[in-house]
């Protein structure tokens, strides 16, 4: 063969994997502007003062709590490096002595990654216990010390399944495909996201809670009522007894298909809420069962989780291919990071979805009034930061802040007030200032060319919750670990 036909050969090669390439992109970019479409027109939003909600000692608790929490999450997350870094670097020691225990690859790389699980629980205990005692304090929980164990020995439990299934079935098919394992490997990981999307309800929520039909029969009837004329199919309205963790309220929808049902916390129908506010909270998490965001959030899911599992095939492959054990801390270390780094974009996700889920809800109730008084009292009951700084927002925001989300409800009832005037006079004292340029929108703008990016979805987008992230002891997203997003 002459240099010159070899040459053409070669340069025909990296122009067909550039197409693939151009290909694989826009068809990416092209979905995520299809998920990123939502029903909320263009609002302009207005600049509220939080003062003009919230009472300055209820701000100062707040902030009080807050200040502590926000450095518990940034003390935790440094140990947490520091012991992956760790890990990593004594992988081959660590990898000889678990193989004097057990034979065989992925036996070894099945107790490497759970020695990884247990040593990031540990590590974060104390951090975990410090932010219990926190919640004691400030009356955001009443749970024992045993409850609290129980709690995270369970979340571990559940932890160390899930590794160990992505574990055993990474290092084994890098065994049989070598470095193009992924090629299976992304598509089964996001088959497996599917079935633990379709089983949270039967199968892992009940480890930690409680759940029964809406006693309130009266109360039921209005919900389902409202979910006919939203036009939304959910057969079951639950409570949970999130009492025993939390004073907090919340409600979350989860499950797909045949297990999709709300939840509504017990905390959240003791007296403190209104019937208008609770009924804003349920059409909430009825609009992300009517627009599908769970099924939306798998999509994203994909949209992140394949480019990563490239990426770590990738990674590993340069030294030497995950089919070896001792590159399972690292692969786990560059899991941990990829969550991390992504977590904005997927953030700025949610953000999006949850806007839509306040918007549609206070369409279908008329009730913006109740809306607007349901956001000061998760603010209040949670000691959320109203408005938090913008880098909260963007790292741990699940939510809009609240203050937007009022803005939000103020903006629909001075629609609703002007569609019903023909003079066209609003009549709200804040009408005028709805032409400022808004967060919300900036963060709108800033949202699209980050989705447009890569990320990876994680657990909190498999349940929507209204509020408060921080009550729920099986999730490991850090937003909800850090106690700080939106209103925790
Ligand atoms: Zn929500």
């Amino acid at each position: 063969m002459d240099v010159g036909q070899d040459r053409d050969t070669q340069s025909r090669r990296t122009l067909a994997q550039s197409l693939v390439a151009l290909v694989l992109a826009a068809a990416w970019l092209g979905a995520a502007a299809l998920l990123w479409r939502t029903k909320v027109p263009s609002l302009s939003l207005a600049d509220l003062d939080p003062r003009d909600y919230f009472t300055a000692p209820e701000i100062a608790r707040g902030e009080d709590y807050r200040s502590g929490a926000r450095a518990l999450f940034i003390g935790r997350l440094a140990a947490e490096l520091a012991v992956l870094a760790l890990l990593v670097w004594n992988a081959r020691p660590l990898a000889a002595r678990l193989g004097r225990i057990a034979r065989g690859r992925v036996r070894i790389a099945v107790l490497l990654g759970t020695a990884v699980v247990v040593a990031l629980w540990g590590v974060g205990l104390p951090f975990s216990a410090a932010s219990h005692v926190r919640r004691v304090d400030h009356r955001l929980s009443e749970q024992s010390w045993g409850g609290w164990l129980a709690d995270r020995a369970l979340s571990l439990g559940v932890q160390a399944v899930l590794v160990t299934i992505a574990v055993a079935g990474a290092v084994w098919l890098a065994g049989r495909l070598g470095g193009r394992w992924w090629l299976p490997g992304a598509p089964a990981l996001v088959a497996i996201a599917v079935v633990v999307v379709l089983a949270q309800p039967l199968v892992i929520a009940p480890l930690f809670n409680r759940f029964e039909p809406l006693p309130d029969r009266e109360l039921a009837a209005k919900v389902e009522e409202l979910a006919a004329r939203m036009g939304v199919e959910v057969d079951d309205v639950r409570v949970a007894d999130a009492s025993r963790r939390t004073t907090t309220a919340n409600a979350y929808v989860s499950g797909i298909g045949p297990t999709r049902r709300v939840v509504l916390y017990d905390t959240l129908l003791d007296g403190r809420f209104t019937e208008g506010e609770i009924l804003s909270v349920s059409a909430h998490e009825l609009a992300h069962v009517g627009e599908r965001h769970l099924w939306k959030g798998l999509a994203w899911f994909a949209l992140f989780a394949v480019p990563g599992v490239a990426l770590l095939a990738w990674m590993t492959e340069r030294r030497g291919g995950l089919a070896d054990p001792r590159l399972v801390p690292l692969g786990l270390a560059f899991v941990f990071v990829y969550v991390l780094v992504t977590q904005p974009l997927a953030n700025a996700v949610s953000r999006r979805y949850e806007a839509e889920a306040d918007w549609l809800a206070v369409q279908a109730t008329g009730d913006p009034e109740s809306a607007v008084a349901l956001e000061q009292r998760f603010v209040t009951t949670s000691l959320s930061d109203p408005d938090p700084p913008a880098w909260v927002t963007y790292w741990l925001g699940t939510h809009p802040p609240p203050l937007d989300r009022i803005a939000m409800a103020e903006s629909a009832a001075a629609g609703a007030a002007q569609a019903s005037s023909s003079s066209g006079a609003a009549g709200r004292p804040c009408s005028g200032r709805f032409r400022m340029p808004s967060r919300v929108d900036h963060f709108d703008q800033e949202s699209v060319i980050a989705a447009m990016s890569s990320c990876m979805k994680r657990g909190d987008m498999f349940t929507r919750v209204t509020t408060t992230p921080g009550t729920s002891p099986s999730s490991t997203s850090w937003s909800m670990r850090a106690n700080v997003s939106v209103n925790s």
